[in-house]
């Protein structure tokens, strides 16, 4: 499984629909301070179904439409598209490339998307948790997060390892059955 592209449009600095493409080998984003890199790494997180809006440096959910700048009105909507190569069907879906999308609209009515149909959050969740890619897990380690995972309580240390090793998905299912 590979990122292939995310187009981000609304979200955050990016009112203009972006598209990024990735390639081959390692992606490096550069650019002054406060042009953006951070944003495309939020909007990834975002788009994989990111819930605390404090770990996108925000205060609440919608601040993540784009606000408004000196020469443009702020937007109503936020939307980004993270399009994977699935190729090897590491994701269980039979399509050789998936489309996961995430909208959000000022009065914080919220739409997910797989392959452009509506689902559930769950939905997303369940799609990555244990690939390594889920919101929880290590695949991206902002400023900070280092130290916290040193400095977390054993508990906490513990969630982490067994996200790695696989074994969350399976806590998650037997929690969700007991309390059926
Ligand atoms: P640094 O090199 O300092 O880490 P960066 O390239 O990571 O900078 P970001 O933090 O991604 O920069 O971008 C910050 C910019 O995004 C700021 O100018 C901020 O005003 C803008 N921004 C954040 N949220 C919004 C929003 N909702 N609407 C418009 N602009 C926004
Ligand atoms: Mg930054």
């Amino acid at each position: 499984m590979k990122l292939k592209s995310l187009t981000i449009s609304g979200f955050k600095s990016f009112a203009d629909k972006t598209k990024i493409d990735f390639f081959e080998g390692i992606t490096g984003i550069v650019g002054p301070n406060g042009s953006g890199k951070s944003n495309i790494i939020e909007a990834l997180q975002w788009v994989l179904g990111e819930q605390s809006a404090k770990n996108l440096r925000g205060g609440k959910m919608n601040d993540v439409i784009f606000a408004g700048s000196q020469t443009r009105s702020p937007l109503n909507r936020a939307e980004v598209e993270l399009v994977l190569d699935n190729s090897d069907r590491f994701l269980a879906i039979a399509t050789d490339e998936v489309a996961i999308t995430r909208r959000i609209y000022r009065n914080g009515d919220s739409e997910y998307l797989i392959n452009h149909n509506r689902v559930r959050l769950r939905d997303i969740s369940d799609l990555f948790i244990d690939t390594g890619l889920g919101k929880e897990s290590f695949s991206i380690i902002s400023q900070g997060k280092v130290e916290a995972i040193f400095n977390s309580k054993p508990l906490d240390r513990r969630m982490y390892i067994e996200e790695v090793a696989g074994v969350l998905k399976y806590k998650k299912e037997k929690q969700q059955a007991e309390n059926k």
